[in-house]
């Protein structure tokens, strides 16, 4: 690992005007991801900026029924917070299937939307990797590509973005809010994340100069008790998604009213079902009607050779996922 200064500002301001005067800082929160990369050689900041004494941690609910969330909250307290646990079930549960309980105590929302992919490709500095060294190709593509994207890749990269949370996020229609020196702004989560193009050192519509300062999911009161995330993982925990489904549905009695889907592990950013859900609205809740969702679903996908075991996993774990969010088991 490279020496670095350590600096730890007490104001948002400062932050700001500490990133935005030195082009080789970064910020660190719980440094759960960062530091990893610090010592793989892939990151190296010459200034780390500790922001954990900004005042970004409250989880609180506006009149208007908005539940926001602090980007320093820790994994673990929104997990198991009980607002989001009875507004926000579908939240609640992605953070659970996400790393350990010793990972969720310090891991931040706001780090777990920026961590960096899993390909170790990238964690590998003597491989190529456009992502860590653009123009360098990509390692995965004929290598071990078992963990890798089926949806919206491109012959630079084939790497998925690790965050069960922000699949979760994606559903639900939240936003990211961020802060900068032009003041604050708010994308929506979709936005977020970019697809790798031919660019994909470019991971994020985040400014370099900006922080996160919290998430605001809208409200979802008529989504929450029927709602589920489904991670299909080598190992009951502690190991990142294969694939998995988010959904958050609104029955009328067996036919489905209303909606959301994306899914994980099988590509650049939280994958959004959007035309899946438009086929589902209005359909009655059935094994035949879901099958047919995933066909939907599935346009486009594409493996790579390791990964082709997905092109099955991810329609099976999204027809599994419809029924139980649905009540249609069996
Ligand atoms: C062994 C292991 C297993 C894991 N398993 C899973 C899993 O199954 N599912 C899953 O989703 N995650 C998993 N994780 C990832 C874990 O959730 C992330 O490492 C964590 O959420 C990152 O949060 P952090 O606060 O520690 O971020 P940090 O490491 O502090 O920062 C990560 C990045 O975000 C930037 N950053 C942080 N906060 C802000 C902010 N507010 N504004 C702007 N930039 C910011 C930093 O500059 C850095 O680039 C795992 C991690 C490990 C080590």
């Amino acid at each position: 690992m490279i020496n670095f200064d350590y600096i730890r500002p007490s104001t948002q301001k400062a932050a700001l005007d500490s990133i935005t005067k030195d082009v080789n800082a970064k910020f660190i929160a719980g440094g759960t991801n960062l530091v990893d990369l610090m010592k793989h050689g892939v990151e190296t900041p010459q200034k780390v900026i500790d922001i954990n004494k900004l005042p970004l941690r409250n989880i609180d609910e506006r009149k208007t029924g908005v539940i926001r969330i602090g980007a320093l909250a820790l994994n673990s307290e929104v997990a198991e917070s009980e607002l989001i646990q009875n507004k926000l079930p579908l939240l609640s549960q992605a953070l659970e299937a996400g790393a350990s309980p010793q990972l969720r105590n310090m891991a931040t929302i706001g780090g777990n939307i920026l961590q960096r992919t899993r390909c170790p490709y990238f964690y590998d500095t003597t491989m190529p990797c456009n992502k860590r060294k653009p123009g360098t190709g990509c390692s995965a593509l004929n290598g071990f590509n078992r963990m890798h994207a089926i949806f919206g890749a491109t012959d630079q990269c084939i790497a998925v973005h690790p965050s069960d949370m922000s699949v979760a996020l994606t559903a639900l229609d939240a936003f990211v809010v961020i802060a900068g020196p032009k003041g604050e702004r708010k994308l929506a989560f979709k936005d977020f994340h970019r697809l790798p193009g031919a660019t994909p050192h470019i991971e994020t519509n985040l400014q370099r100069n900006e922080i996160i300062t919290a998430v605001e999911v809208p409200d979802q009161s008529s989504f929450a008790n029927k709602s589920l995330y489904e991670k299909i993982r080598d190992r009951a925990s502690y190991a990142f998604a294969l694939v998995s489904v988010a959904v958050a549905v609104e029955m009328n009695g067996s036919s489905i009213k209303n909606i959301k889907l994306a899914m994980g592990g099988v590509a650049h950013k939280p994958w959004r079902l959007t035309e899946t859900e438009n086929f589902l609205r209005g359909k009655q809740a059935s094994d035949s009607v879901f099958e047919q969702a995933a066909t939907i679903a599935m346009k486009g996908a594409k493996g790579y050779g390791y990964n082709n075991f997905k092109l099955k996993l991810a329609p099976n774990t999204l027809v599994d996922a419809l029924k139980k969010a649905t009540g249609k088991v069996g």
